[in-house]
Formats: C-alpha cells, sequence, structure tokens
C-alpha cells in the first residue's frame, strides 16, 4: 500500500507576532508542523503497522527551505521518504494553487498512490480547502472530518471504512482506493519522537522538487496561478464584555435582561447618530 501524507510547516499559533499591515511576522516566529498534519502521519503509521502488506509512507510539504525540518520530523517519526516542493515561483500562491501543485507532484513522485491523507485544516490558512481540491483534481474519493480508520476492516480488499464526526453526526463511511482523506479530532495522539528516530532523519535526503521538476508554468502556480485576491487583511477586536450579575430569584433575572436587551436595542436603532 502507498500512502502519501501532505505536510504544512504553520508559525506556532502561540507565538504570533503582526507586523504594522496586519500580517504575520514571521521573522524569527517559530514553526511547527500544522498540528492536524502531525494527525495525519499518526493515522499513516497507525495503518502502516496494521497493514499485512508491505506500505511506504510519502511526505510532502510546499514551502519554503526550512520546511525541510517539518519533514525531518515526519521521517523522524516514521515515514519513509520525503520532498519539499519549493520555488519562487511558488510564492504567492493561494488554495488552487497550493492544490494543483500538490497533486501535480503526487502524479510525478507516486502516481500509483492508494491513500492520501491530508489535515482537515491549516492552523494558519483555515480554508479546508487544499485536501477537497487536491481530491478533485486527481479525481478521486474523498471523506473529510476523519477521526479514525477502522483498522481492522477493508483496507485488505482495497477499501478504506472511516469514523467521520462532523458537527455532532457520527458516521462510518467506506470508500474504494485511491481515496483521500482528511484528518482532524483524533482519539489517539501523535507519537513522540524517538531518539534513533531523529538521528535516522538527520542522515535522509530530503528531495527537493522544482516548478519545474514537476511540469508546471509559472501561469498555473503562485500568484499568477491564484484567482483568490485579498481586498483587506485586519486583526479583528473584540469590544464584548462580560458581566457577571447575581440575581437574588428569576424575577430579577428576568428584569434585568430585560432591561440589556432594551438598551442594546436603543443602541442599534440610534447607531448612526451616537457614531455620528
Ligand atoms: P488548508 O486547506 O486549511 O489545509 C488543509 C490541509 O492541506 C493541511 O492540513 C495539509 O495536509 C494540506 N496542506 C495545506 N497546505 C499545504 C502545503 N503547503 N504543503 C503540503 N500540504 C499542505 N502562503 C504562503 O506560505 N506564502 C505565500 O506567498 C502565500 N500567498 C498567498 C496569496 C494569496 C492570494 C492567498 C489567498 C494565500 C496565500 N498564502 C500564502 C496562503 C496559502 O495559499 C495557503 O496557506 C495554502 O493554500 C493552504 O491553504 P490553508 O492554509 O487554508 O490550508
Amino acid at each position: 500500500m502507498k500512502i502519501i501524507v501532505c505536510i504544512k510547516q504553520v508559525v506556532d499559533t502561540n507565538d504570533i507576532k503582526w507586523t504594522p499591515n496586519n500580517t504575520i511576522d514571521r521573522e524569527g516566529a517559530q514553526s511547527i508542523v500544522n498540528p492536524c498534519d502531525m494527525l495525519a502521519i499518526e493515522t499513516a503509521l497507525k495503518i502502516k503497522e496494521n497493514t499485512p502488506q508491505h506500505t511506504t509512507i510519502t511526505a510532502i510539504s510546499m514551502g519554503p527551505k526550512q520546511a525541510e525540518s517539518a519533514l525531518k520530523t515526519a521521517i523522524a517519526m516514521g515515514c519513509d521518504e520525503a520532498f519539499l516542493i519549493c520555488d519562487k515561483k511558488f510564492s504567492g500562491s493561494d488554495t488552487v494553487a497550493t492544490s494543483r501543485t500538490l497533486s501535480a507532484t503526487i502524479k510525478k513522485v507516486c502516481p500509483n498512490f492508494d491513500l492520501i491523507i491530508c489535515g482537515q485544516y491549516a492552523s494558519d490558512g483555515d480554508t479546508a480547502q487544499t485536501g477537497p481540491s487536491i481530491a478533485q483534481k486527481l479525481d478521486i474519493e474523498q471523506i473529510t472530518y476523519v477521526t479514525e480508520p477502522l483498522l481492522d476492516e477493508a483496507l485488505n480488499e482495497n477499501k478504506i471504512k472511516v469514523i467521520r464526526k462532523a458537527d455532532e453526526v457520527i458516521e462510518v463511511i467506506e470508500t474504494q482506493l485511491p481515496a483521500l482523506i482528511c484528518v482532524d479530532d483524533c482519539p489517539y495522539e501523535p507519537r513522540p519522537i524517538k531518539i534513533n528516530g531523529y538521528i535516522h532523519s538527520q542522515d535522509q535526503e530530503i528531495k527537493m522538487l522544482t516548478a519545474d521538476d514537476i511540469g508546471l508554468s509559472s501561469e498555473e502556480t503562485g500568484i499568477k496561478g491564484s484567482p483568490t485576491w485579498v481586498a483587506k487583511a485586519f486583526r479583528s477586536v473584540s469590544n464584548r464584555k462580560n458581566e457577571i450579575i447575581t440575581p437574588q430569584n428569576t424575577k430579577e433575572a428576568l428584569e434585568f435582561l430585560s432591561s440589556a436587551i432594551n438598551s442594546t436595542k436603543i443602541l442599534e436603532e440610534n447607531k448612526e447618530q451616537i457614531d455620528g
């Protein structure tokens, strides 16, 4: 079985600073593997441990040179090989161009794959579009919001069966391979890296690919291949306030709520005058 895991290096959200233009200040910011993608790697490793036939896991990432360290993490955890798709031509890629680049890479490096595993969303961009868009471009089945593959079932018959949790609904879905799944909210943690895994990863080559290597022109990727444009970027500032009230009885509580709702209404109705 051939598994591909798509991983993205993101800025650690505990360490985000902003530029005066309200873009993320990446200078010196700590980079990590996107948390959902750590679950994607763990899911791939669990499948590998449970498949009797020979299974290989290929990790791929599109990003700057520094994303090599994210792929080293994937190798240290147990992935077999890793590709970094890295080229100035990719700069400015939106989700359309990103998924085009990733699907072109998959066709190039592992055309006879069985399963692609993505995170459900990236903690920085958070569109959750990349996985489904790769599946659409490769014309394969996709299952999103997967929490867990059912390892003892189906995989041997060239199918995969998974648990999917969307909102409060839990579904069990089976599909034919090749397929793509997006994982989130798994009941297991990514395994910790062992010292020999770390040493092994330092010796492993991360294979680099450019736009030319995967056969994409500069019209198809980067800013030119991206139909999305950002009209405005801003940080939303919440001016909500909490007030704790301690009414003695229900009547007092209702009186308070009623006056609060009325004052909100009055403020909304007279917003223009108040702002003026
Ligand atoms: P999601 O769709 O939320 O991610 C879901 C999953 O897809 C991830 O968990 C992972 O498995 C996979 N995935 C996502 N991205 C990658 C990746 N790069 N490699 C491997 N797997 C991946 N970002 C930049 O870094 N540099 C830029 O110059 C840049 N320019 C942009 C310009 C525009 C106009 C726009 C709209 C966005 C730009 N971005 C840029 C952001 C970039 O487009 C997105 O980060 C990227 O398309 C992925 O979308 P997302 O972050 O919403 O990921």
